[in-house]
């Protein structure tokens, strides 16, 4: 891949806060590529090696191992950039999901110049496990249908996953209450958002 770093911001957050949601909408407006490591890994042919390591740790509520995520989120990337799909001189990549672990934002570093955190700061576990609930009968997540698996994510996000934040410098950080409608939290996202994008992009119309 080129050796130059890939402009990004992270959406950062417990399962259920609301990382994709805000993802989705972001890769919808133009100088956005939105990319979410676990939509990566549900694409994959579950009968493939890598297809099954997913089933494997996903089903348990776990991460899968570094080294293949990492290498799976290259080669996906490389996809993305040989299609022009995500062109890196226009687009601010919105990464949702990825790094999870401190390994996998040491790893990254060496690929991601990332300009801002967003945190997306939700204190009411309920409200997220009911979001992962709903989430899960919609779009036929079988891991977070299951009460024990989403309780295990809760337990690996807070083991693993929240550790990466202090990879990051404090003033790169932005909480963000995930607590609103998806509309309000997309408000106080794109206040954080814009003013990256204008600083570090030109008018992608322009
Ligand atoms: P998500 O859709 O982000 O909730 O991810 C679903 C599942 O995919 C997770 O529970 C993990 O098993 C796996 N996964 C997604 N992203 C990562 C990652 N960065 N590192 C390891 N496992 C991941």
């Amino acid at each position: 891949m080129s050796t130059q770093r890939f402009k990004s911001v992270l959406l950062f957050g417990a399962p259920g806060a609301g990382k994709g949601t805000q993802g989705k909408i972001l890769g919808k407006i133009p100088g956005f590529f939105h990319l979410a490591c676990g939509d990566v890994f549900r694409s994959l042919d579950l009968s493939s090696e890598l297809g099954k390591k997913f089933l494997e740790y996903s089903s348990r509520g776990e991460l899968v191992p570094d080294d293949l995520t990492i290498e799976m989120w290259r080669q996906n990337m490389q996809a993305q950039t040989v299609l022009s799909l995500y062109k890196p001189a226009v687009d601010l990549l919105i990464l949702d999901g990825i790094p999870r672990s401190v390994a996998q934002a040491r790893a990254l570093e060496k690929y991601l110049d990332v300009l801002e955190v967003i945190h997306l700061v939700c204190p009411d576990r309920d409200e997220m496990v009911r979001r992962m609930r709903k989430r899960a009968l919609k779009e036929n997540r079988l891991d977070d249908a299951d009460e024990k698996v989403i309780r295990r994510r809760f337990e690996v996000y807070d083991r693993e996953t929240a550790p990466v934040l202090a990879c990051y410098e404090r003033s790169i950080i932005s909480d963000v209450d995930a607590m609103g409608s998806p509309a309000e939290v997309l408000q106080h996202v794109l206040e954080v958002v814009v003013p990256v994008q204008n600083q570090h992009f030109r008018n992608p119309l322009g």
